[in-house]
């Protein structure tokens, strides 16, 4: 798994969904202002609805197209509330002497150490990513597994991981009808992750902490979280175990036939529909 991969990942996702979140704007936006526009699958599918004599579903239509829009929004607005909620309450918890000196350790001021007995390791934010590391963490792991821990959730930040997250863990929500979206968020936590994981090897230089951190971390209770950062022991565990036992193995990844004919037999549909209307 390699860089490059995560990305093309994250432009699949983007291309797809920008393309069918902008045709959703542009015709909502038509409708309001008597715009006229030439290529638009909505509005392709409103004037095949008024061919066939069935108006009523050129409301279902537009119900539809206005709950996507508004459902992205309505994630976009709690995700933003909950990342809001948690630096307030990261600022409250936070333990300045620990902070200080593992930021000193690390050259850096992207650490923040907070009181909480559970352990986890987070990084959160959009801009310039910070590690929130749990005071819980320092009752499981040694100082060595620490570390890599650290240099772990420092790819995530340097990658900007929580924003590339979040807006995919978005687009698969809100377009829901293409699971070729789900798939492609769930490949990019795995790839992310491994990456991560395979970051912070090179810069210990050994595979057991990294190994021995994950495993302890486990077996530790998780919380839930929002789209919007990403955590330590995050899904993709299996894969991940995998990687750090035998490297090249977890090249191997299975592409989602179902998924994929699903998504593409939508996007067929859509275009014969709009195929045949261009002929009318
Ligand atoms: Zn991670």
């Amino acid at each position: 798994m390699t860089k490059n991969y995560a990305n093309y990942l994250l432009l699949i996702s983007v291309l797809i969904s920008g393309s069918i979140l902008l045709q959703m704007i542009w015709y909502i936006y038509s409708l309001t202002s008597n715009f006229d526009i030439r290529f638009n699958l909505f509005q392709a599918c409103q004037q095949l609805f008024e061919m066939f004599g069935v108006p009523f579903l050129e409301y279902i239509l537009l119900a539809f197209v206005a709950f996507t829009l508004l459902h992205l929004l309505w994630f976009c607005m709690i995700q933003i509330k909950k990342l809001h909620n948690l630096r307030t309450k990261i600022t409250g918890l936070t333990c300045s002497e620990l902070s200080r000196e593992w930021n000193s350790r690390f050259q850096t001021n992207r650490i923040h150490v907070i009181q909480c007995e559970q352990p986890f390791a987070i990084t959160v934010g959009f801009t310039k990513p910070q590690i929130v590391l749990t005071t819980g963490l320092w009752d499981i792991l040694s100082d060595e597994e620490m570390e890599s821990v650290i240099y772990h959730e420092f790819h995530h930040s340097y990658q900007f991981d929580p924003m590339k997250t979040f807006m995919m863990e978005l687009f698969a929500k809100v377009l829901w009808f293409l699971p070729i979206l789900k798939w492609l968020a769930q490949q990019f936590s795995i790839v992310r992750e491994v990456l991560a994981d395979n970051y912070a090897i090179n810069k210990s230089g050994q595979r057991l902490h990294i190994s021995s951190a994950l495993l302890k971390m486990i077996n530790s209770k998780q919380v839930q979280h929002p789209a919007s950062f990403v955590s330590f022991a995050d899904g993709s565990i299996n894969y991940r175990i995998q990687n750090m036992i035998e490297p090249n193995t977890s090249n191997k990844i299975k592409w989602p036939l179902v998924n994929s004919a699903a998504s593409l037999s939508i996007f067929t549909l859509l275009s014969l529909v709009f195929s045949k209307l261009l002929h009318y």
